[in-house]
């Protein structure tokens, strides 16, 4: 018994190891299939009725043990050997990582390659490479083992993969989201390359209840209030905003607070494919290689049956795209579960609009035994408190328009208004520190505005939620933010994608 030493999987390594005679492992690992398997054969192999292990929280882990998949992760190919382009890809997602990029963009053009790095929204370029190596690059990327992309890449078509094996990836990263576009290139008779990837971080270690962790991303308490109450009833809550706007972020931490402080509901969520970890939900994907659409759906719709046999309580579905999926969603809704989705729509009321558009009924959805919440989200940039420049010094830097507009806005008083720095250590040169969201949130618990919704009265609805139930808009929010000095009324209109002034055509004098 003594020098029985049990061998980790590979699938469990960095997360769990043998040490002192005992294991000691990460918490998520609790309820691994692939765990149970190896203490059966330590009990098996050893004869004991307890298991020795002691369990850490995966922050503690990675304190206690090092960095999860660090160092030994590069022994890449049989030899061990690592390739230019495993080192660069590596060293690559570790300084974005540093700098909390959020994507890579590798435009091979040619006679060069150009890297940038998208970060707090904004593309600022890393570095270039010569033209022959950027593509040998992008290849390598796709013929390598990282992705399970099919072999085959070539510069004329468009390709998708990704990275999910952590042995490739830096610690805190819990996946990469590769796609490439052939792109035209004046400079070459082939096609150039345009190759995307979306970085999805292991935020493992947020914590809090369901107010704390919406207040870090944004929310008000006034928005913390009402979404808290969609999590105690049932029905569906839909969440919109545009790509990039972390939509999915929010889903998550609504989750992981729920399966921590109401640990008594079984928890599931369907996406295709899972964008990040869930900490107390199952997760279940959509098996498909399908590339129709027609064939995608049959796969979500065979995976929502299998979900609805599982004896859920709360259920979060990736995105809604089809009518048979929202209606599947809304039977959910009807037999007392709550469910939590994404929908693309330009703003709270506009998911409604959305709706209607994919041929729901709305008199099937908009009630109140249906719909429980809508929210919307975009992400705006706040201000490096060290280095923001008063506006009033600054005036000359605005289009006369903006000026005009902020003018009528704050009544001609411009003085706690910041524009962003030049950039110092702070803010890493960018001027700027962190993202939060402005959003709105709408409770369908009134008659009125439920009625509204029904008859597809979206004008109305958005009027009667501003003046009569004290709703306040995402752009509202910002124009807060921006009277408060945090954000720069230019980059919020930018991000915003509308004019300051937008909502004013809605509220009653
Ligand atoms: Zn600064």
């Amino acid at each position: 018994m003594a020098d029985y030493t049990p061998t980790i999987p590979d699938a469990l390594a960095g997360r769990i190891r043998y040490q002192d005679s005992r294991f000691h492992a990460s918490q998520e690992l609790k309820g691994n299939l692939i765990l149970d398997a190896l203490f059966a054969e330590y009990t098996e192999k050893t004869g004991a009725s307890i298991i020795p292990c002691e369990w850490y929280s995966p922050a503690d882990y990675e304190q206690s043990f090092g960095i999860r998949y660090a160092h030994d992760g590069l022994n890449i190919g049989a030899a061990g050997e690592q390739s230019w382009v495993d080192r660069l890809l590596y060293d690559l997602l570790t300084r974005a990582l540093e700098k909390k990029a959020t994507d890579i963009h590798v435009s091979y053009m040619g006679p060069y390659t150009q890297i940038n790095f998208r970060r707090l929204g904004r593309v600022i370029p890393e570095m270039t490479l010569n033209g022959e190596e950027g593509i040998q690059f992008i290849r390598g990327i796709f013929q390598g083992q990282y992705s399970h992309a099919e072999s085959g890449f070539t510069e004329h078509e468009r390709y998708d993969g990704r990275i999910a094996d952590h042995k490739f990836l830096p610690p805190d990263l819990f996946a990469v989201r590769l796609h490439t576009e052939p792109l035209e290139s004046p400079h070459i008779y082939e096609p150039g390359v345009s190759l995307s990837m979306r970085l999805f971080y292991d935020t493992t270690s947020a914590t809090g209840t369901l107010k704390e962790r919406l207040g870090s991303l944004g929310y008000t308490s006034e928005q913390q209030n009402l979404i808290h109450g969609f999590t105690e009833r049932s029905g569906l809550t839909l969440i919109s905003g545009p790509t990039g706007s972390g939509k999915t972020t929010t889903l998550k931490n609504i989750l992981e607070a729920l399966t921590q402080y109401v640990p008594t509901k079984n928890y599931y969520s369907l996406e295709d494919p899972p964008e990040y970890t869930l900490l107390g939900v199952k997760q279940l994907k959509v098996f498909t290689k399908a590339a129709s659409d027609a064939e995608r759906l049959s796969a979500l719709l065979n995976a929502l049956a299998g979900l609805m046999r599982s004896d859920p309580d709360v259920i979060m579905l990736g995105e809604i795209r089809y009518e048979e999926a929202a209606s599947s969603a809304i039977q959910a809704a009807l037999t007392g579960h709550s469910v939590y989705s994404t929908v693309h729509a330009s703003s709270a009321i506009g998911i409604i609009a959305r709706l209607h558009e994919m041929g729901i009924p709305l008199e099937s959805i908009c009630t109140d035994r249906v719909l429980n919440g809508l929210i919307y989200q975009r992400l705006i940039p706040h201000l490096c408190p060290e280095c923001k420049q008063k506006l009033t010094d600054n005036l000359k830097l605005l289009s006369p328009e903006l000026t005009e507009r902020l003018k009528k806005i704050y009544h001609g008083n411009l003085d706690g208004i910041y524009i962003k720095g030049k950039g110092c250590p702070h803010c890493l040169d960018m001027g700027l520190v962190g993202q939060q969201v402005a959003a709105e949130t709408i409770s369908c618990a009134d008659r009125k505005l439920i009625s509204y919704f029904r008859e597809n009265k979206l004008y109305e609805a958005q009027r009667y939620w501003m003046n009569e139930c004290g709703g306040k808009t995402h752009v509202e929010q910002a124009l807060e933010r921006i009277a408060s000095g945090l954000v720069d009324p230019v980059i919020a209109e930018e991000r915003l994608g509308v004019t300051l002034d937008h909502d004013f055509a809605y509220r009653e004098a």
